[in-house]
């Protein structure tokens, strides 16, 4: 009896000194909602022909799922730098600010500082730019989200293992009159390269991997428009992982921005194709996770939903979902061709054949509103080519049509203030169920990788 009490006691106390998170990886889908994972699995079962409801993403059948909330300090409606701040550091602050409290008196320490200090390796990835709202509340302390020069001197200062994105918003400042501040990140003993391939061979403790200087530094293309040399969050996680491991821990954010991005233009199309994205992404997490099940904790979640999206139209029956598919271009794209010189009756061309649609009697009615109003002169005819003195009303008008069509109708073009999912598997995932405050998210982090928060 006295042996197998003594054989109990060291087999727990085996299996307690190994149940650590020691890699943690934060997957958060910028703006992702419900309604963006419902009509992306659904995309997805449209897709590959299968039965309504079959569809599903990565994360969705994690062990463990719940609910965030999202709002922050100053507004039910929160902004990605007040939820960033929320769930990296663990307190709430106004919409606006980045890793400090309302009145800008005080700095917090963000789950990727209090696990470096344990001697985690810390990776920070997005689809955007490296220096915006999300990622920057993991390593920044700026009283406003859009001081990204002052931002990039912080990420200069992180310590941090491993960053990639698309670039540097403001690397010079805004007058472009400052020291540039790729000096500064070189000073830290930081490497800059501008290929998977370059990131790959590289051996230098310290990373940045961005796109090259030929593409836009804000963000990479959206999935919809995307080249084949073009990087994918699936890519760059496993470079990221292939960078970070080591026999202490990694903690690695993996952030789907641009989610947000197609959500804000009411973009349903390239809305899922960015989901799906970051579902690669954490299948690479996965594939690490069942090499390391009782060491590695996965979280998926989001900052907050983007454009009140509902899966329906409002006319019921068929919502149409298989319409995401025939769309070929993002809002961006649209907008590249609205900027040229263009008539009604190319667009309606233009949008049949990239956008996959029909348009009905009561949207061309919508339709040539917004095109006489957008046009720096209304048009004689629907072959009259037209200057459009803004862009943006007529975009957003055709995309919010285009959705809806294809069964993704929304109900603004900013954020709201509902609840998010958060799905959880490995180590310490049981804590992530039910409701969640989104300040506990980094705590419960934390208490997984049993580190004491105080
Ligand atoms: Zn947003």
């Amino acid at each position: 009896m006295k042996k197998i009490f003594i054989f109990t006691v060291f087999t727990l106390s085996v299996t307690l000194a190994y149940s650590q998170a020691k890699y943690v990886f934060l997957f958060i889908g910028d703006g992702m909602g419900f309604g963006a994972v419902t009509l992306t699995e659904d995309y997805l079962a449209a897709q590959n022909a299968e039965a309504v409801g079959s569809g599903t993403l990565t994360f969705s059948t994690f062990p463990s799922a719940g609910f965030s909330t999202t709002y922050s300090a100053s507004s039910l409606v929160t902004c990605s730098s007040a939820s960033g701040t929320a769930f990296a550091c663990g307190s709430k602050t106004r919409n606006g600010r980045l890793g400090v409290n309302e009145d800008v008196t005080e700095s917090f320490t963000s789950i990727a500082y209090r696990l470096k200090e344990k001697g985690y390796k810390v990776g920070i990835t997005t689809s955007v730019s490296i220096d915006h709202a999300t990622p920057a509340a993991f390593y920044a302390h700026q009283p406003s989200r859009s001081m990204y020069y002052e931002v990039a001197q912080d990420l200069a200062k992180s310590g941090f293992d491993f960053f990639s994105g698309a670039g540097l918003l403001s690397p010079q400042g805004n007058e472009g009159l400052q020291e540039n501040v790729f000096d500064l990140i070189a000073e830290n003993g930081y490497t800059v390269v501008r290929s998977l391939a370059d990131c790959q061979s590289s051996t230098a403790p310290k990373l940045l991997l961005l796109q090259p200087e030929s593409k836009p530094q804000k963000a990479y293309p959206y999935v919809i428009d995307k080249s084949s040399d073009d990087y994918t969050l699936a890519q760059t996680t496993t470079l990221a992982i292939e960078k970070l491991q080591n026999s202490k821990g990694f903690f690695l954010l993996v952030e789907g921005g641009k989610i947000d991005w197609a959500s804000h233009s009411n973009d349903a199309g390239s809305m899922v194709r960015e989901v799906v994205d970051l579902s690669d992404a954490v299948k690479v997490a996965l594939e690490f996770y069942r090499k390391y099940p009782k060491q590695t904790l996965i979280v998926v979640t989001a900052d907050h939903e983007t454009g009140g999206l509902g899966v329906g139209s409002g006319e019921g029956g068929d919502i149409g979902i298989q319409g995401l598919e025939r769309q070929k271009a993002s809002e961006e794209r649209l907008t590249q061709e609205l900027e040229k010189t263009i008539s009604y009756s190319e667009l309606k061309v233009w949008l049949a054949e990239n956008m996959g649609i029909t348009i009905s009697y009561s949207d061309e009615v919508a339709l040539r509103s917004l095109f006489a109003t957008s046009a720096e002169s209304a048009p004689a005819t629907d072959d009259t080519p037209c200057t459009l003195k803004s862009t943006e009303t007529l975009t957003k008008g055709i995309m919010r049509i285009v959705s809806a069509k294809n069964g993704g109708s929304y109900s603004t073009f900013g954020h709201t203030g509902t609840m998010v999912p958060v799905y959880a598997i490995g180590e310490g995932s049981e804590l992530f169920r039910g409701k969640i405050d989104n300040t506990d998210i980094p705590k419960k982090i934390a208490k997984a990788a049993k580190v004491e928060w105080k």
